[in-house]
């Protein structure tokens, strides 16, 4: 009889799932046959049930007026007896009914909705104010309140946004003259996309707005996202240094390999010199005169004396470089060092001419003779070699304002100005040593021999002029 368009008639099994459908529907028809049918304390079930807002009818049969209120006592919202359901103008009853039921449930289901979406905002980490659509504060999420305690009282429904804002800028320290402070005004002007601060605390603040669909206000949400940003610095700067760790270790691999090219290249040549002078000997020992023996002897001498600088070279750098190279201070007669090794470079007679200058030197200082051998032979090998025409080499050993003074000076090629720093660096060979063998080795162990003694090593030079090396060493006489 009441079966129309919208009107769905159903017979739920068991009592649970007509609890279930009543929380769906608009009205739920119970039929009891008196105040002590069983079926009376559905309604009551029901009617406790706080989520159903539908209208719980009874449907009896025509029952005296006493008993039919004794059934709606029951816990019915309302009673009909059959009799009453058969009248013409029922249908009206229930259409007025349904209406009202509608808007009940709507009412319900909207009230759901906002309590599903106030946990959600809840729950999140952000802190949510929620504006209408004439941007009058609606809602305040719990996040929010305990963010802005010192205004949490305050966060009132209807509250306008420009209120809103001047309390957050409060709680933050943001005042007028803070960079920040005018930026943030536009943002709540317009409450439109997202904008960062930097609060009185150094608290890095994420303010985001978003719009609600059909126009219904602006939801705005604010993060503190300090260690976010410390993090993401942290790790751009991690990557950078990784970046920047990979490099050097391409770099290194490359020097390496260059590194080996060349020692291999550097052995190679005095050993080729060698093995040419020896063949030549054995071969024609008879038909050589002795000038030419006593002239490729030379020779041979001179590639063993590189071969075997190479060795001390590489040998002594792995030492420094392992920590492995000691410092083994002794009586040294410095003056006489540096004729000895001058007079061997003299011996390997290439012509040049050495000047040496001694100066206030003492007769025995306290340094290792090994190490002091190594910086010396390394400088005066560079003159030697970076020295072709008219080649005069000064060297000069005295002692200046307490420290023993080292100087070697040739009128050789010189080093380019911007080069100057770098030819002290491992490996590095300057532009001017084009076509000269070498291995980039000397003058870094040079200098790191000279400051493993607490001592400076300088360089100054002219471009086609020369280059003047000085060694200052800490001096204490024995
Ligand atoms: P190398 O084995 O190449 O000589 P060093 O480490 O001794 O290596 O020197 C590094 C670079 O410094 C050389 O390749 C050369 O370019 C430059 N250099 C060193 N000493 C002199 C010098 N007396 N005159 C000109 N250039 C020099």
């Amino acid at each position: 009889m009441i079966s129309c368009q919208g009107i769905k008639i159903v017979h739920p099994p068991t009592e649970e799932d007509l609890q279930v459908m009543a929380r769906e529907a608009i009205m739920v028809f119970v039929a009891a046959g008196g105040p002590d049918d069983p079926a009376c304390s559905i309604g009551e079930k029901l009617h406790d049930d706080c989520r159903i807002v539908s209208e719980i009818v009874a449907v009896t049969p025509d029952l005296a007026y006493d008993v039919s209120m004794q059934v709606l006592a029951s816990g019915f919202d309302n009673v009909f007896s059959l009799s009453e359901l058969k009248r013409p103008d029922f249908r009206k009853i229930i259409n007025n009914k349904i209406c009202k039921g509608r808007v009940r449930l709507r009412g319900r289901m909207q009230d759901e909705e906002y309590q599903r979406f106030r946990a959600a905002l809840d729950v999140s980490p952000d802190a949510f104010i929620v504006f209408d659509e004439n941007n009058r504060l609606f809602f305040v999420s719990e996040h929010y309140r305990r963010a802005y305690p010192h205004h949490a009282g305050r966060l009132a429904r209807g509250l306008p946004v420009a209120e809103a804002y001047e309390m957050l800028c409060g709680e933050h320290g943001v005042h007028a003259g803070h960079p920040d402070y005018a930026p943030l005004k536009t943002f709540w002007h317009s409450l439109e996309g997202q904008i960062e601060f930097t609060d009185s605390t150094g608290r890095t603040v994420r303010v985001s707005a978003g719009k609600m669909p059909d126009g219904r206000g602006t939801i705005v949400s604010t993060t503190d996202i300090t260690e976010y940003r410390r993090q993401q610095t942290l790790l751009e700067s991690r990557s950078l240094e990784l970046a920047d760790a990979l490099k050097k270790e391409q770099e290194a691999g490359a020097i390496q390999k260059q590194f080996i090219d060349m020692v291999s290249h550097e052995f190679r040549t005095p050993l080729t010199i060698i093995d040419g002078n020896a063949q030549h000997l054995q071969r024609r020992a008879e038909k050589t005169a002795p000038e030419e023996i006593v002239r490729r002897s030379k020779t041979i001498r001179s590639a063993v004396g590189r071969v075997i600088q190479l060795m001390d070279g590489l040998l002594s750098s792995s030492m420094v470089h392992t920590g492995r190279m000691e410092i083994i201070k002794e009586d040294l007669d410095l003056g006489g060092l540096v004729r000895q090794l001058v007079g061997e470079y003299q011996d390997l007679d290439k012509g040049h001419e050495f000047v040496i200058t001694q100066e206030n030197l003492p007769e025995a200082v306290r340094l290792d003779r090994k190490v002091t051998t190594l910086i010396l032979s390394n400088l005066l090998a560079n003159a030697v070699k970076y020295t072709k025409d008219q080649p005069r080499i000064g060297v000069y050993a005295g002692r200046r304002n307490g420290h023993i003074v080292l100087r070697v000076e040739d009128n050789g090629v010189g080093i380019p100005p911007d080069e100057q720093q770098a030819v002290f660096k491992r490996f590095y060979r300057a532009t001017t040593s084009a076509g000269t063998p070498g291995t980039g080795i000397g003058l870094n162990l040079a200098r790191e021999l000279v400051e493993l003694q607490g001592g400076r090593i300088t360089l100054e030079s002219d471009l086609g002029k020369g280059s003047r090396f000085t060694v200052e060493l800490p001096a204490s006489e024995s």
